[in-house]
């Protein structure tokens, strides 16, 4: 079986720095680079087949052409190529975030959740990334530090080292935080709910959580309702973790659709 080197998809995030380019070589027409998709499949951004004869062939594109069977007997059990792996560059903060699990992701999103692992190839003096909480909240609070952008206070810090390894669970509350290079392997998945995002996204914040149960050690499942800003710039979302609660989207109209598992209703609180 031939093997081929991948070409990474480039994604210039508004967090990221030029240590991708600068350190790993990696080919870029722009200044920043926040990630690269080293293996991917994802619609959002293919690896593509970098020489060779198939050379400019997507990867989704090459298994389409030669079969599932490249992939290996592992890999026959997926739908979909299960994972992704990106290298990430994150010269500042990246958002508060949390990642829905299988079911949620496909049966609202129809792509899978999104468990993902970090390597941390390099860490600057004092870096740290959050994980977690650090105690149980109620949902009141949880709501209250949103709205008055205090969640961090109550976020699990974690001092990283370069070597350090973090599994993280979908469900988990985390973010990867400045001055650290990180290695990611994560399920093949592009779904992110924002919970905080540094007043970087102007338009709409979260709002609200139904509940949240958690431990003080490791991580913290929380089932939460927020209203999230997503990948797109004009849409948000509400969205309760582990338990839908209700979960609203715009779509290409600008109408906004609701979904609702129970009778506990959906609180929007754009702020401006
Ligand atoms: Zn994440």
């Amino acid at each position: 079986m031939p093997v081929y080197k991948l070409k990474p998809a480039c994604k210039d995030y508004l967090w990221g720095g030029d240590r991708l380019k600068k350190e790993y070589h990696k080919e870029f027409a722009g200044e920043r680079l926040a990630e690269t998709w080293e293996l991917s499949c994802h619609p959002d951004g293919p690896s593509v087949i970098a020489e060779g004869p198939e050379a400019g062939l997507t990867l989704p594109q090459y298994i389409e052409k030669h079969g599932k069977g490249v992939l290996g007997s592992n890999c026959q059990i997926f739908q979909d190529f299960p994972i992704l792996i990106k290298f990430i560059d994150a010269r500042d903060d990246l958002s508060i975030q949390v990642h829905p699990n299988n079911i949620d992701a496909l049966e609202k999103e129809h792509q899978y959740g999104k468990t993902e692992m970090w390597y941390v190839l390099e860490a600057e003096e004092g870096a740290y990334l959050y994980y977690g909480f650090k105690r149980p909240l109620t949902q009141e609070e949880y709501r209250r530090r949103i709205r008055d952008n205090t969640l961090e206070e109550v976020l699990n810090a974690v001092p990283v080292q370069k070597g350090d390894m973090f599994y993280i669970p979908a469900g988990t509350v985390h973010a990867i935080c400045k001055g650290m290079v990180i290695a990611e392997i994560q399920q093949n998945s592009n779904v992110t709910y924002r919970v905080y995002d540094h007043g970087r996204v102007g338009a709409v914040q979260i709002v609200t959580v139904t509940g949240q149960q958690g431990r003080n050690f490791g991580p913290v499942r929380a089932i939460m309702s927020g209203q999230v800003r997503t990948r797109f710039p004009a849409s948000y979302r509400t969205f309760a973790y582990n338990e839908i609660i209700s979960l609203q989207k715009r779509n290409s109209l600008q109408e906004v659709q609701t979904w609702t598992t129970n009778e506990c209703s959906p609180c929007i609180l754009p702020t401006g």
